[in-house]
């Protein structure tokens, strides 16, 4: 059996990989790129070698790296090992996965919303690639901070500002759990852009202060002007950005005022609410009854209203399921809380019941024609 040689992963731990025995490997020999020490000009020679195994979307590959050194025990640079700089091109040193498939991982998990479990049966079906869930969750992980890591880098940044003329920047504080450190996001609106993101253990000033000099910092590297600044009215916020920024507008953000608009309107629609359901009751009764004449023994006849057609058995059936039907639509409606300040739930609510109040005086109006038809029990 082949054991691929322990990887030591950048966070200290042990991260084996114990490939099949009857997995084939493409074997790929990669030599160091410079023939010349840098430090005395002598021809570096071989000195090692190291195995690295990896997963790309093309199969197993058997990477041979080729170290070198400079031979001359006298030259500063003797005890360097160099390694080929194409090995990282293809997977970085102390991993299994190849750029391709971190790449594929990444994609599917962030673009597509794929689950971790969709990733690990997709990438053993089709790549015959079999990781353990952890491990996938560790290479998105490492996924997210190559990203970031790209997002951040000044050239990257450069390009992705060139024709902007200003920027505007906004930032807001999430707390992802309640009781967590609350994590600092500063974004940059004209290119909708996260710049960075700190967590904080306190939104005192001073804190938020390196925040926003850091912010400075990057807006002076990319030599744009910041046209205006967007943050709630959080004391921090206000006396920092003026502080930071000075001259620069502060605009309030519209979201955060809208929810303090919204408290008010939601809380008398919530009172709506209430009423409604109160008025709008006696649904199970109606049930209960409709149930209970279903269970009896269907009448070989049923009683006539004068002028009235002769209702059959299974009509009058077909009238119970109608009944029934109305009373799981009112029900739905009435459970239903979904919906913002934008879309109340009350407004939603009162517009559904007037829906079934005019299905129902349809019905009404139908019977009173003296079509046989349905539901005029409700
Ligand atoms: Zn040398």
């Amino acid at each position: 059996m082949i054991i691929a040689q322990h990887i030591l992963d950048k966070e200290g731990t042990i991260m084996p990989y114990r490939w099949p025995e009857d997995t084939r490997f493409t074997r790929l020999e990669l030599v160091v790129e410079e023939r010349w020490c840098r430090t005395c000009g002598g021809a570096l020679t071989t000195c090692d070698h190291r195995h690295h195994r990896v997963f790309t979307l093309n199969g197993p590959l058997h990477l041979v790296c080729k170290l070198a050194h400079c031979p001359t025990h006298a030259c500063p640079a003797h005890p360097q090992t160099i390694s080929p700089e194409a090995e990282t091109a293809i997977a970085m040193p102390w991993w299994v996965l190849g750029w391709d498939v971190v790449c594929w991982l990444g994609q599917r998990r962030f673009a597509r919303h794929w689950s971790v479990g969709q990733l690990r049966a997709e990438l053993a079906d089709t790549y015959q690639i079999r990781l353990s869930t952890d491990a996938i969750e560790t290479y998105i992980h490492r996924y997210q901070q190559m990203l970031a890591a790209r997002h951040q880098a000044p050239d990257q940044l450069a390009i992705a500002y060139a024709d902007v003329e200003a920027v505007m920047l906004a930032i807001d504080g999430l707390q992802p759990e309640k009781g967590h450190e609350t994590l600092y996001v500063v974004r940059e609106l004209e290119c909708k852009r996260v710049w960075f993101a700190e967590s904080l253990l306190s939104s005192a000033t001073t804190e938020v202060q390196q925040l926003l000099v850091q912010a400075r910092v990057w807006a002076e590297r990319l030599g744009k002007p910041v046209r205006l600044w967007m943050s709630d009215k959080q004391d921090a916020f206000v006396r920092g950005i003026a502080a930071e920024f000075p001259g620069v507008p502060h605009r309030y953000c519209a979201n955060h005022f809208l929810r303090d608009v919204a408290k008010p309107l939601l809380e008398a629609d919530s009172r709506a609410k209430v009423k409604m359901r109160h008025t709008v009751r006696g649904l199970r009764a109606i049930e209960r009854e409709v149930l209970a004449e279903q269970r009896l023994p269907a009448p070989p006849r049923l009683p006539e209203a004068a002028g009235e057609p002769r209702r059959t058995a299974e009509a009058q059936e077909g009238r119970r399921d109608v009944v029934l039907d109305y009373c799981t639509a009112v029900r739905g409606i009435l459970n239903d809380d979904q919906g913002g300040p934008l879309h109340p739930p009350g407004l939603r609510m009162a517009a559904a019941l007037e829906e079934v109040r005019a299905s129902l005086q349809r019905n009404l109006a139908v019977e009173k024609g003296g079509q046989r038809t349905s539901a005029s029990r409700v």
